[in-house]
């Protein structure tokens, strides 16, 4: 305020000064006023176009800073741009806070829709997308009951009783290909709402897949369970012979034998899906794998049919694979023992493994058995799953050895390859990395 009226004055007195000093004498006085007075409407021009400068950089949005000068306007404006530059930090802060939590939001493994208080969508990430078929393009700003169409959630959206989820199906949901999703609404702010969606296919689906298990296992135990109690009752009450007493206990072990089998076999897969993979530093040698196995399937072959097969093991020394010898054994054994179970006697099963060009190599099991239709293929691993019932059963099969298969041949990086033709007999092999494989030269 000081500058001010110091300017003004000073101002004021230069004028006067200049009139006193060019105005003839006697008028001197009277020139000198008026040229203050004049001063002062100079000074007064000149300020007002400082405020008028000061006002047009506000209508034009302060954006470029501009020459105001000192003084009242000179601060005036410094305080103003100082004001303002603090809000536009503050604006960029908040701004980026929001990019964050978005980009958090866009990372999130569930589906996330923001919703207006009339259920509008107003953002959804990427996720969302995906499970309900939302387009950004499209369907911002559209109700959320226009897009989501099952049933159960427009009940859901309609009763707003937020206190559950809905399970409910995934736009990409096909038949042979289904997807499932929990979707649940939380209320927030006032009257806004966000959708959480997750897709929980893979949940149901072990769940489904557990309770077929269990399903499976009662069901195997439950069989040979009755049947030795209808033998220990027939002991207990009918007056039996020795000869008799002695057949009703030879029934009695099979059945026996069988839930032993089907609890090993149960426990073998337990412990291969609980374990680590196994080592890579463990070696076992091919050849005494297949010396084992070929005694324990001439036995075997023995044992089930009255005449042999024509057992063929092809020997190729000097072999390594890095693993395990239980499990490397239970898988190859596994192969023979269904080549024995289900070929005729007397015809051939080929056993042989061979080196392939990549380094790694094929240990593989050829039957003239009956074949199997080539639908049943690619469930030939599930557990349980069997083509021919009855003939499993009479054998002493479990369901279960091929999922043993398989399950040893994906731990030491190996696949499971199935061929056959109904009729002629079947291929089994398990085909190994050269990751896994040593051989001496020569071989
Ligand atoms: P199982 O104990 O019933 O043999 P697996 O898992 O070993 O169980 O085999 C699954 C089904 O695959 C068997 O029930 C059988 O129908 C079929 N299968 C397996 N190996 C052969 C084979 N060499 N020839 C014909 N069918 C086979």
């Amino acid at each position: 305020m000081f500058w001010r009226l110091f300017s003004l004055g000073l101002c004021q007195a230069v004028a006067a000064g200049l009139g006193w000093y060019l105005a003839p004498r006697g008028e001197q006085w009277q020139i000198a006023l008026a040229m203050a007075l004049l001063g002062g409407y100079v000074w007064f021009v000149l300020d007002s176009a400082r405020g008028l400068r000061l006002l047009g950089w506000l209508r034009a949005g302060a954006t470029t800073d501009v020459a105001i000068g000192n003084g009242l306007w000179g601060e005036a404006y410094d305080r103003v741009r100082r004001i303002l530059r603090a809000t536009n930090k503050l604006a960029a802060d908040s701004d980026n806070r929001l990019k964050d939590f978005l980009a958090a939001m866009q990372a999130s493994p569930n589906g996330v829709v923001l919703l207006d208080s009339d259920a509008r969508i107003e953002w959804f990430n990427q996720t969302a997308a995906t499970h309900f078929g939302f387009d950004v393009q499209r369907d911002l700003l559209q109700h959320l009951g226009n897009l989501v169409r099952d049933p159960e959630f427009a009940a859901y959206l309609t009763a707003r009783n937020f206190g559950h989820d809905v399970v409910m199906h995934g736009k990409e949901n096909r038949d042979s290909k289904p997807v499932k999703l929990s979707v649940h609404l939380h209320p927030y702010g006032e009257g806004r709402m966000l959708l959480l969606s997750r897709d929980i296919t893979a949940k149901e689906q072990a769940e489904a897949m557990r309770r077929d298990f269990v399903a499976n296992v009662s069901h195997e135990i439950r069989t040979p369970l009755t049947v030795l109690a209808g033998f220990v009752e027939t002991l207990q009450t009918l007056p039996l012979d020795e000869q008799e007493r002695q057949r009703y206990l030879g029934l009695m072990s099979q059945q026996a034998q069988r839930m032993q089998t089907l609890v090993s076999d149960l426990l073998t897969l337990s412990r291969l899906e609980g374990s680590p993979s196994p080592s890579m530093n463990e070696w076992v040698s091919v050849d005494v794998l297949m010396r084992q196995c070929e005694q324990e399937a001439r036995d075997l072959s023995h044992v089930l049919w009255t005449q042999s097969h024509d057992l063929r093991f092809e020997r190729t020394p000097g072999c390594e694979i890095a693993g395990s010898t239980l499990e490397l054994h239970s898988a190859m054994s596994n192969l023979i023992g269904n080549a024995i179970r289900y070929t005729p006697a007397q015809r051939s099963i080929e056993v042989g493994f061979k080196r392939q060009a990549d380094g790694g190599a094929v240990f593989f099991v050829t039957d003239q058995g009956p074949g199997i239709a080539q639908e049943h293929i690619p469930r030939l691993t599930e557990r349980f799953y069997r083509v021919d019932r009855s003939r499993s059963r009479d054998t002493g099969g479990t369901g279960l050895g091929l999922a043993i298969v398989k399950h040893v041949a994906q731990r030491h990086g190996a696949e499971l390859s199935i061929d056959s033709v109904p009729g002629k007999g079947s291929t089994f092999s398990i085909v190994l990395p050269a990751s896994r494989m040593r051989c001496t030269p020569g071989t």
